[in-house]
C-alpha cells in the first residue's frame, strides 16, 4: 500500500499521496470503492461460460473514455467505500456461486487493495 504515497500505478504518473488525502486524475483516494458485485450471464460467452462471470465494478477510473457505458460509475464515482476485508469477502462470495471467473471491471487504480484482498481471501479459505 505504500506505493499510494506517490501514486504511479498507471501511466498518468500523478505522484500524489493518496494515503494522505491527495487525489489524482482517477479521483481515487486510499479506500476501495465499488459500485456493484454481480454475476454476468451470457455477455461475452467465452468469458462468462456456463455459470457466469463474477463481476466486481470498481468506482472511478484512470481512463476517461468519452463513450464509456458506465459513466456514472467511472466518471461520477458512484458506489460505496468498503474495506479490503469486505472486498475479500466479495471475492469469496462470488466464488461460492461457482462463477467461471472473478471479473474485475476497471481495477487498475485499486491494484494494491486487490492484492491484499486476494491474500486475505486465500487465508480465509484455508
Ligand atoms: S492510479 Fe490514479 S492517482 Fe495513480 S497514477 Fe493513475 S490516475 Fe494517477
Amino acid at each position: 500500500m505504500e506505493g499510494l504515497t506517490k501514486c504511479q500505478i498507471c501511466p498518468h504518473n500523478c505522484k500524489v499521496d493518496r494515503l494522505n488525502g491527495q487525489i489524482g486524475r482517477c479521483k481515487c483516494n486510499d479506500k476501495v470503492k465499488i459500485a456493484l458485485a454481480s454475476v454476468h450471464q451470457y455477455e461475452e460467452p467465452c468469458i462468462s461460460g456456463e455459470n457466469g462471470s463474477g463481476t466486481v465494478f470498481f468506482s472511478n477510473c484512470n481512463l476517461n473514455c468519452i463513450y464509456c457505458q458506465n459513466y456514472e460509475i467511472s466518471q461520477l464515482g458512484k458506489g460505496k467505500e468498503i474495506s479490503i476485508n469486505e472486498l475479500a469477502d466479495i471475492f469469496l462470495k462470488q466464488q461460492s456461486k461457482k462463477v467461471n471467473n472473478i471479473n474485475l471491471v476497471t481495477p487498475t487504480m485499486y491494484v494494491y487493495h486487490i492484492i491484499e484482498a486476494i491474500k486475505i481471501a486465500k487465508r480465509k479459505r484455508t
